[in-house]
């Protein structure tokens, strides 16, 4: 076996588990060893089922005392329930709808299990925990992989032993005396321990080792791109095009953080050089009026511009507002999005030719080569951290040197927007539009939810509408999550006519579903014509419904704080008080600790790092966190210092050897076109 052999090469990989494993990025061996666990199990030590206690992960070993069967009447679970027990005292093991599992356990028998423990109506137990054979049992740190359906745990964990001799052919991109500089562990050591971790000690050591090295290609790449701008020289706007008049006849006065931000881009745009600029700004603050006139002014200077978005829905909504406010100016805007028809989209890239559409707004869908403008002179991408560099890349490769605009909630300090975009100027709204009441922001537990709900419902009486957020789609590996589907089906039941005996419409929207039937249901509701939308987090970034006043999120715990953060940044956008309901599934001190600065604080870069505070560093157990999409274990806030010690080495190998031409510099060079996507060539 070879790195880059295909998966199908394994035992026990078909077709159908090659297609699963797709789904997971992974396609050739290579892949495979940076799968890397989300999580460990400690089974290194055996608890005494007397011992156990609550809210905490451990692994026992007992007797089956006793199996029962439960068969509950209409919309309660089926359960299998074992009576277990060691000697040190007994407990309770469930599992729902698992009837196939009462062949597995006889009673009398010793059997390990793994799982949290938590506080059943009884006393302690576990639910749905792992488990075997108490003769099976083995100690150690066992690493968990992120899974998708039809992929188990098991068999990813078999692949990986499989795969793992494999390891030590993996190149090492650094030299020697690179590693021995910055201390760090060879490439393939690293690797294998992320998936075996041993000890705590060369974990971190790993860990570092992989973090650093994404930092450090990250800033050798954007160190690439930015020279690839090339000139600095740009298209100058017109001075003093009507934007004053624009402005003035919008139907709000700007914030004073509005108008400086515009007055910094309108410098940018009058001014010779090319602009490339981040605006900032937390959620609700507004930016997309700044945008708005950006983009008017390109238009009246004579050129096209245009505005990429993330989602459909988002774009959609963006594209709905500029068409209403340009009608009246004369201006053509246009969309384009991969769900349209042909035709239209070829008669859309005509008129874009043509220079009769002088606006488009759209998704990723614009960044196809196909799409030619005739004159474009300014790029502007909305929600920035969603997009991958390449593609902010091909987007502003559309015109020659266009001006750029990109806009992001996304809270980074202003010293690591530095480090990350470089040369980008930054622009932060740190004001909100006024008259907007803050949020209201409530923790709850399991037994408030009743409350909470007879909440939702006098908001809908009032002709409100709410979202409720939920982590998952479908039942889960942890079954002390509320799925959306099953939340979806009690609302349902509960508040919709069509349904059970309510007055309203409820609908579930998740990430799984096609992208027509998104945006029909996201539609609806912004129309009003659904009054409760359960949804996963698949409406996170930027639309807009005013009217919408609560947000409940079930199983806080298992969401970032800035992720709830721009969640509950989706209310509270009308005159209206909004509400935030933070329903914790468990209850831990850092669950409580969350939520408190949920409550206290609305201010996302205040979050953003109070998050970091409460984090901490090196956690065995940490949380992977996604910034930019290459970045898979490092994190710009947490790891600031490895950031810039990284940023500092790109910077002295980039200034001994520009195009990374010498010998030992080959593989670094090779691995950073390797990431930057095709055609990405270092040209310094
Ligand atoms: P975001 O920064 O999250 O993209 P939006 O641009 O979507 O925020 O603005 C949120 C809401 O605030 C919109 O309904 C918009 O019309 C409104 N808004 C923006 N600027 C102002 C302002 N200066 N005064 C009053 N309302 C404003
Ligand atoms: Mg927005």
């Amino acid at each position: 076996m070879m790195l880059q052999d295909p998966v199908t090469v394994l035992k026990g990989v078909g077709p159908k588990k090659a297609e699963a494993l797709a789904r997971l990025h992974i396609e050739t061996l290579e892949d495979f060893i940076y799968l890397f666990p989300r999580d460990y199990q400690d089974r290194r030590i055996l608890t005494a089922i007397g011992e156990m206690e609550e809210n905490s992960t451990a692994a026992i070993i007992g007797r089956v005392e006793r199996v029962v069967q439960n068969d509950y009447q209409r919309g309660r679970k089926q359960a299998l329930r074992l009576y277990v027990s060691d000697g040190s005292g007994g407990t309770q093991i469930l599992f729902f709808h698992a009837r196939y599992l009462m062949k597995y356990f006889e009673t009398g028998r010793e059997y390990a299990f793994f799982g949290r423990i938590t506080r059943g109506r009884t006393g302690l137990q576990m639910v749905h925990p792992d488990f075997c054979r108490a003769e099976e049992w083995e100690m150690g740190i066992f690493p968990v992989y992120p899974l998708t359906k039809g992929l188990t745990q098991k068999e990813i964990r078999a692949w990986q032993r499989a795969v793992s001799p494999l390891i030590s052919d993996k190149e090492d991109y650094l030299s020697d005396d690179f590693k021995t500089r910055n201390r760090l562990v060879a490439l393939p050591d690293a690797i294998r321990t992320m998936h075996n971790p041993g000890d705590r000690r060369s974990f971190q050591l790993a860990r570092y080792r992989l973090i650093f090295d994404e930092l450090f290609l990250l800033q050798i790449g954007l160190a690439a791109v930015r020279s690839r701008t090339g000139s600095r020289d740009g298209i100058a706007f017109s001075p003093g095009t009507e934007e004053e008049e624009y402005i003035r006849a919008l139907e709000f006065p700007l914030t004073k953080a509005q108008r400086r931000a515009v007055n910094e881009i309108m410098a940018d745009l009058e001014g010779p050089q090319v602009m490339n600029r981040l605006v900032q700004g937390d959620v609700g603050s507004g930016k997309t009026a700044v945008a708005e006139i950006a983009l008017f002014k390109a238009v009246k200077s004579g050129y096209q511009a245009v505005m990429m978005a993330p989602t459909e829905i988002l774009a959609r909504q963006h594209y709905e507002r500029f068409r209403t406010c340009f009608a009246s100016k004369n201006i053509e805007v246009g969309f384009l999005s991969s769900g349209q028809k042909a035709a239209e989209c070829r008669r859309i890239r005509e008129a874009l030719r043509d220079g009769i559409i002088q606006i488009l707004v759209g998704t990723h869908a614009i960044i196809q080569p196909d799409v030619e403008f005739r004159r474009l002179g300014l790029v502007i991408t909305d929600e920035q951290h969603r997009f991958g560099v390449d593609q902010r890349i091909r987007l502003r490769e559309k015109g020659e040197n266009p001006n750029v605009l990109v806009m992001t909630a996304t809270p980074i300090p202003r010293t690591l927007a530095a480090v990350v975009y470089g040369d980008l100027d930054v622009s932060v709204i740190d004001e909100m539009p006024p008259g907007r009441k803050p949020v209201q922001t409530c923790a709850l537990t399991a037994k408030d939810r009743e409350k909470c709900y007879t909440f939702v419902e006098q908001e809908l009486a009032a002709g409100h509408q709410a979202y409720v957020v939920t982590p998952l789609i479908d039942e889960s590996e942890t079954l002390d999550v509320r799925s959306a589907q099953e939340v979806a089906d009690e609302l349902a039941e509960r508040f919709d006519g069509a349904h059970g005996h309510g007055r309203y419409t409820a609908a579930l929207l998740h990430g799984a579903m096609k992208q027509e039937e998104k945006d029909r249901i996201m539609e609806d509701f912004a129309a009003g014509r659904i009054d409760l939308l359960v949804a996963t987090v698949v409406i996170e970034v930027g639309i807009n419904v005013p009217s919408a006043t609560v947000m409940v999120i079930e199983n806080a715990e298992r969401f970032g704080l800035a992720q709830m953060h721009q969640l509950r940044g989706r209310v509270g956008r009308g005159g209206d008080q909004a509400w935030c309901f933070l329903i914790s599934g468990s209850e831990t001190e850092t669950s409580r600790a969350r939520c408190a600065i949920m409550q206290e604080s609305s201010d996302g870069f205040c979050i953003a790092e109070e998050d970091l505070k409460l984090r901490g560093p090196g956690d065995l157990f940490g949380t992977r966190q996604h910034g930019l999409p290459m970045l898979m274990m490092a994190d710009l806030i947490r790891h600031a210092d490895i950031l810039k010690h990284a940023g500092e080495e790109a910077k002295a190998i980039l200034a001994e050897d520009p195009d990374l031409n010498e010998e030992e510099h080959r593989p670094l060079r090779e691995k950073v076109e390797d990431l930057f996507g095709e055609g990405f060539t270092l040209e310094l």
